[in-house]
C-alpha cells in the first residue's frame, strides 16, 4: 500500500444548530475576541446572533467587518490593527473562505513584524507558533474547506498576485460547520463554491500526496457534490442537501490539507490574482474542461471515476474508455449548474493570454499534476479556456 501522511489538528463541530456552542468554544481560547466578516447585508442577522452568543458568555467582542471577497493584504493589515487595538486573544472568522482566510492572516500579522504577505509559504522566517493567535472558523459557504486547512489565500493588488500563507500554525483550533448558516447563500455563490468542493476533492485524488485516507474522503465528497449541488441550486432551502454539501466541503478541506491541489487550482489562483472580479470557484469551472482534456490520459482510473460519478451509464465501461468521456461529462455537469463559460466571457483581455500562462506557473500546484504542462502547453490551456463555447 502507498505510504501516506494525514494531518488534521482542527476540532470539527458539525451539525445543524451547533452555532449555539460558539460562546463556550471561543471562551476556551480567550475573553477578548476579534470577529472577522464581510460587510454583507444578508449576513448581518447572523453576525448579531454570533455576537450575542459570545457576549452571553462574557466575551468582549470587536467586529472587523471589512473583508472583501478574495481578501487583500490591505484587508489583513486593517484587521490586524484592530486586533492589536482590541488586545484580542482569539480571532473568529465567520463567513466563506474570504472571511476565514482573512482571520488566519490577521492571526499572524497582528503579532508579527511586517504584513501577512511577508509570511507566504515559501518565505523565511516562518510565523512563530508561540505568537500566532488562535483562530476559530465558522463557515457559511460550502465551500473552500478553509475551516479545516492550514491555508490563507491572500491577494496582493499592487502586484496582481494571489498567493497563500501555508503553515500548520494557522489550522483553525475549532471548525464550526452548521449547515443552517448556508440557507441564505444565493445560487450565484452556491454554484461556484459548490464546484470548488468538487475541485478540492478531485485534485487531491490525482495529487502525488494522495493516499488511502484522502481517497476515501475525496471519492465520497465528489459523489455528494454531484448528487447535491443540483438539489441546493434547485431549492436553496433544502436543508438535507445543504447538510450533505457542508459535509462534502469539510471532507474536501481535509483532503487538500493533506494532499494538496493541482493544475486547475494553480491556474485558478493566477486568474484570481489578475482578475479579482472573478470568483475562485468560477475561475475553476472555466479551467476544468481544458485541464480535464489535458490530463485524463495520465490519470485514467481517477478520470474514469469522475466520468462514471457524473454519468452512471458508464459504470460498465472499461477505465480507459470511461476516462475518455471525462471531458464531455464535466462540460455536461458544468452546464447543468450554470457554470460553463469562458475567460473571454469574464472580460479577460485577449492580449493577456501569455501573462496568465506565465502566472499559472508561479505557484508549484501545476507540478503536482499527473501531466506537467510546459510553458507552451500552458498557453494552449489558457487559449482553450479563453475561447471555449
Ligand atoms: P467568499 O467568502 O468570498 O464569499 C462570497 C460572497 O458570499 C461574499 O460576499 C460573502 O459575504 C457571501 N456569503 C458567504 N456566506 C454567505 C451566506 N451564508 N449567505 C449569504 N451570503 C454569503 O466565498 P468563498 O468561495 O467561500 O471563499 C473564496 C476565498 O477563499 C477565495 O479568496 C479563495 O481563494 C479562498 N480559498 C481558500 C482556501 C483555503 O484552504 N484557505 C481554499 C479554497 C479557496
Amino acid at each position: 500500500m502507498k505510504h501516506f501522511n494525514f494531518h488534521q489538528t482542527s476540532e470539527i463541530i458539525f451539525g445543524t444548530g451547533r452555532i449555539a456552542e460558539a460562546g463556550e468554544i471561543v471562551l476556551k481560547y480567550g475573553r477578548r475576541c476579534l470577529m472577522v466578516t464581510t460587510p454583507d447585508a444578508p449576513l448581518q442577522p447572523l453576525y448579531e446572533r454570533v455576537k450575542k452568543i459570545l457576549e452571553d458568555k462574557g466575551i468582549v467582542v470587536a467586529h472587523f467587518d471589512a473583508v472583501i471577497p478574495n481578501p487583500t493584504t490591505e484587508t489583513s493589515s486593517a484587521g490586524s490593527k484592530m486586533a492589536r487595538d482590541h488586545r484580542a486573544d482569539v480571532i473568529l472568522g465567520v463567513g466563506g473562505g474570504s472571511s476565514m482566510d482573512a482571520a488566519k492572516a490577521i492571526a499572524v500579522e497582528a503579532t508579527h513584524e511586517g504584513s501577512a504577505w511577508d509570511y507566504l509559504f515559501y518565505k523565511e522566517p516562518a510565523p512563530d507558533p508561540s505568537k500566532v493567535l488562535p483562530v476559530i472558523a465558522i463557515t457559511t459557504t460550502s465551500g473552500t474547506g478553509s475551516q479545516v486547512t492550514q491555508v490563507s489565500v491572500i491577494t496582493n493588488s499592487a502586484e496582481r498576485d494571489k498567493s497563500a500563507l501555508y503553515n500548520p500554525v494557522i489550522f483553525p483550533k475549532v471548525a464550526i460547520v452548521d449547515p443552517e448558516l448556508m440557507l441564505t447563500l444565493p445560487a450565484s455563490v452556491t454554484a461556484p463554491t459548490g464546484f470548488d468542493v468538487f475541485c478540492h476533492a478531485f485534485e487531491s485524488l490525482i495529487n502525488p500526496g494522495t493516499g488511502a485516507y484522502v481517497t476515501l474522503l475525496a471519492k465520497e465528497a465528489i459523489r455528494l457534490v454531484i448528487d447535491n449541488l443540483p438539489k441546493v441550486l434547485n431549492n436553496g432551502s433544502d436543508l438535507a442537501a445543504r447538510e450533505q454539501m457542508a459535509w462534502a466541503d469539510t471532507m474536501a478541506g481535509l483532503c487538500i490539507a493533506s494532499a494538496g491541489v493541482t493544475l486547475p487550482h494553480g491556474m485558478g489562483m493566477a486568474v484570481g490574482g489578475l482578475y479579482t472580479h472573478v470568483a475562485h470557484g468560477e475561475a475553476l469551472a472555466i479551467l476544468y474542461p481544458a485541464c480535464t482534456r489535458f490530463t485524463a490520459d495520465a490519470a485514467i482510473e481517477q478520470y474514469a471515476f469522475m466520468a462514471r460519478t457524473i454519468n452512471p451509464e458508464l459504470n460498465d465501461t472499461p477505465d480507459k474508455e470511461a476516462a475518455g468521456h471525462a471531458y464531455t461529462e464535466i462540460v455536461k455537469f458544468l452546464k447543468s449548474v450554470g457554470l460553463f463559460k469562458s475567460l473571454k466571457e469574464v472580460n479577460m483581455p485577449e492580449d493577456e493570454i501569455k501573462t496568465l500562462a506565465k502566472q499559472s506557473m508561479v505557484l508549484p500546484d501545476y507540478k503536482g499534476n499527473p501531466r506537467v504542462a510546459t510553458y507552451n502547453e500552458m498557453i494552449e490551456l489558457v487559449k482553450e479556456a479563453y475561447y471555449q463555447s
